[in-house]
């Protein structure tokens, strides 16, 4: 087996062990990125070189005797919506391209702290808006598993990454489901973190009371052991919660005996297709097998999800965006005054999706229409929340699916914002309650595509969904490790 077809914690292990250096391990995945990057276009910016030396560093610091973390020399990949100080952080927007901050997010400092070298920045969606990553200004990104599919989005290029073997761990931030949804269509864990568990401290905003930044690893174990690394309190985010981190790989081996657990019922929905459905089905039976008590559940809220998000996520992007103004960051277009400088360097920098989020969420916020629309949709906000409050009282756990249909073809919604937006409503209510919400693989679909089941969990218990993952991956059906990535001669044009 190659360096670069292991599991983090394998690798870390390895290293530790001292049978292999992090150069090693580094130099594998550089080898692999060169393989296959061209076929599947999932960084934006790649690093190697500063790769390399944090390989070289964390090497010297083993030789020398220092006790080192599980992932140290472990390589991982950053979604490029968080700053990494000296390093361009584009956003996949025009308007940031040439943005080089001068700080590392808090999520960054932490991965260097530890010594996991970093080997590149992933294309997104511009500003985490989509579902598809085809918002990107630069490139749409390709699924491994069938290169004419979209990876999903907005955290694409974080899924691609790991699912193709070019970094054994990513970060991606999930806003109403960019985590999710794309590693569910790749075939990965991902984790939305409780809203407060992760710093937001230099993450570009896009919807500030929404956005947090979780991991998408090959295994559970690999996402617990990252989630030790960037989960904590933060006083540079206001945000962020001071609950105390327990060891999330501690808990994975326990089992799921007289776990409470609720299939949600609009996550199951006729209108979904049966195999992704099934597949659920088929995970819920395994946990009641190994004596989980499984019970239907509705959240009949569930409806309102999509419309309060649409208007809660564009108004705080509205506002968050209002700041790139061609003064303080990025991209100026010039103009012979204030005004048409401003509209020139927004109208050249933003791409269409997140003028259309900046008309809507300006709109929802004007005077006159506040009442109606900003206000309505906190209201179903807190009623969402409350749904989610009953459900568990009775349950410890709720099931669905992660995504409506496996990974869709690449410029298939592109025509239609709604259709967009629908391939994460099993992704959005939990989002709005601040809850913390994991996909794990379900098996592959008749047409060779990963789906995923998604795990939501009460406030603070990734623990708890990182367990029932664990478990999952133990007892289903092995899945192929691999997509089938057929590489053309050549590459993508
Ligand atoms: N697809 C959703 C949107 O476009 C969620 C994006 C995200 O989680 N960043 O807003």
């Amino acid at each position: 087996m190659k360096l670069y077809e292991k599991t983090a914690a394998d690798l870390g292990r390895l290293f530790q062990k001292k049978e292999v250096s992090a150069v090693e391990v580094v130099r594998s995945f550089l080898d692999r990125i060169e393989k296959v990057e061209p076929y599947l276009k999932a960084f934006i910016t790649h690093t190697p070189a500063m790769a390399l030396e944090t390989a070289n560093e964390i090497d010297n610091r083993r030789m020398s005797g220092e006790e080192l973390h599980p992932l140290a020399g472990v390589p991982i990949a950053i979604k490029d919506n968080m700053c990494t100080e000296g390093l361009r952080t584009t956003c996949a927007s025009r308007i940031l391209e040439n943005f080089i901050p001068p700080y590392d997010a808090a999520v960054v400092g932490a991965l260097k702290r530890v010594g996991m070298p970093l080997l590149g920045k992933t294309n997104m969606d511009e500003f985490a808006m989509g579902s598809s990553t085809e918002n990107s200004a630069f490139f749409t990104t390709r699924n491994p598993w069938d290169r004419e599919r979209v990876p999903g989005g907005s955290s694409g290029g974080s899924a691609v990454v790991v699912s193709a073997g070019m970094a054994p761990l990513a970060l991606g931030s999930d806003t109403g489901g960019s985590i999710r949804q794309p590693a569910s269509f790749c075939g990965l864990i991902g984790l939305r973190p409780t809203y407060g568990r992760v710093s937001r401290y230099g993450l570009i905003a896009f919807a500030s009371s929404l956005d947090q930044i979780g991991p998408f690893s090959l295994t559970a174990l690999d996402g617990a052991l990252l989630m030790n690394i960037i989960a904590g309190y933060d006083p540079l985010d206001s945000t962020s919660l001071p609950e105390s981190v327990p060891d999330y790989p501690l808990g994975l081996e326990e089992d799921v005996k007289k776990l409470r657990i609720g299939i949600i019922r609009q996550n199951v929905s006729k209108d979904f297709d049966p195999e992704v459905t099934a597949a659920v089905m088929k995970l819920v039976s395994i946990l009641e097998e190994n004596g989980a008590e499984i019970d239907e559940v509705s959240l009949p809220l569930t409806d309102y999800g999509l419309g309060a998000y649409y208007l809660i996520a564009p108004a705080e992007a509205s506002s968050n965006l209002g700041r790139y103004d061609g003064v303080r960051y990025g991209h100026n277009a010039g103009g012979d005054d204030i005004e048409s400088m401003f509209s020139r360097t927004r109208g050249e920098g933003f791409g269409p999706e997140v003028k259309r989020r900046i008309m809507i969420g300006t709109y929802a916020l004007s005077a006159g229409y506040f009442d109606a629309f900003y206000l309505q949709a906190m209201k179903v906000r807190t009623l969402i929340r409350r749904d989610y409050a009953i459900a568990f009282n009775r349950f410890d756990l709720l099931v669905g699916a992660t995504t409506p249909t496996p990974a869709f073809k690449i410029g298939e919604k592109t025509d239609d914002p709604l259709q967009m937006y629908l391939s994460d409503i099993c992704n959005i209510t939990d989002a709005l309650a601040g809850l913390p919400s994991l996909s794990v693989p379900s098996g592959l679909h008749s047409n060779g595509l990963p789906m995923g089941t998604q795990l939501t969990a009460p406030a603070f218990q990734e623990g708890l969904l990182f367990k029932v993952a664990n478990f999952l991956e133990q007892k289903r059906d092995p899945l192929p490790r691999w997509p089938r990535v057929e590489l053309p001669e050549g590459g993508l044009q």
